[in-house]
């Protein structure tokens, strides 16, 4: 079976299901390249827990866990199947790893999960489990939980941490092609060059090493997604490589990663 890459997505507004622009074009195109999944993991950012969860509901509802938005977002569906055996499967491999994980039968998809999958795979045929994330224990116990799960990517699943590169809300416009904010450009680069130098313990520290890291990260929950991602990538040679998918509303930078590093540690 093909290893699958593990990805990391910035999924931006909530309207981006809406309106998909750039980033539609890119993980459309990102699709289009991968060996079809048997089943996708996803971690998100907004899904935060004390300890880590998986759904392992069959059906899990589309959430729209987000208010002031115009109606036909609310009546947008992600009606993939979920996957109750992977989600056990999920907490076995965290409890394996020192990381005691429970499963949730009833949690839906929250936008952090349809809104890249609607994009991603317009279908809704993959069985899909959402994982929880837990940003109080800092960036690498989100990179642990991606190395422990980074053996599934030999079985078919495709691995997802789904968050944004940047993302400070006290900057939201509401409206596109407004000037860049200053922080954004130099973090967004930072990023791709510590990723590019399999710099793992720089992006683990990245609050005190990154250019404007408190400006473009107020809370870093978007941002710890991406250490999911690059734990995933199994080991030292992360394998990374952006896909630029430009900043929206000037502030929200959309940069998707893919991690082809090998799958085991
Ligand atoms: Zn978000």
């Amino acid at each position: 079976m093909p290893v699958l890459p593990a990805l990391y997505i910035s999924h931006g507004s909530p309207m981006t299901a809406l309106q998909p622009g750039l980033p539609g074009e890119r993980l459309a195109a990102l699709a289009a390249g991968l060996d079809r999944p048997r089943a996708i993991v996803v971690a998100s950012a907004h899904w935060l827990t004390r300890a880590p969860r998986a759904g392992g509901a069959a059906h899990p509802a589309t959430v729209h866990d987000f208010g002031g938005f115009p109606r036909a977002l609310f009546e947008l569906q992600y009606p993939a199947p979920g996957d109750p055996g992977l989600a056990a499967r999920v907490a076995g491999l965290l409890a394996g790893a020192g990381l005691p994980a429970e499963v949730d039968p009833s949690r839906g998809l929250d936008h952090g999960v349809w809104v890249p999958l609607r994009l991603l795979y317009p279908a809704a045929d993959i069985p899909v489990v959402p994982l929880s994330i837990q940003p109080h224990l800092g960036p690498a116990h989100q990179f642990a939980l991606g190395r422990a799960l980074a053996p599934l990517r030999g079985e078919g699943v495709l691995l997802v941490g789904s968050g944004s590169i940047t993302h400070n809300l006290q900057d939201w416009r509401g409206s596109p092609g407004l000037e860049e904010a200053p922080y954004v450009r130099p973090f967004v680069e930072w990023v791709e060059r510590r990723l590019g130098e399999n710099d793992a313990a720089a992006l683990l520290d990245y609050r005190r090493l990154a250019p404007g890291a408190e400006r473009a990260h107020p809370t870093d929950e978007h941002l710890q997604p991406l250490h999911f991602a690059m734990g995933a990538a199994g080991g030292p040679e992360l394998g990374a490589r952006r896909i630029d998918a430009g900043v929206d509303m000037g502030f929200l930078a959309m940069d998707i990663y893919r991690f082809d590093g090998a799958a085991r540690a």
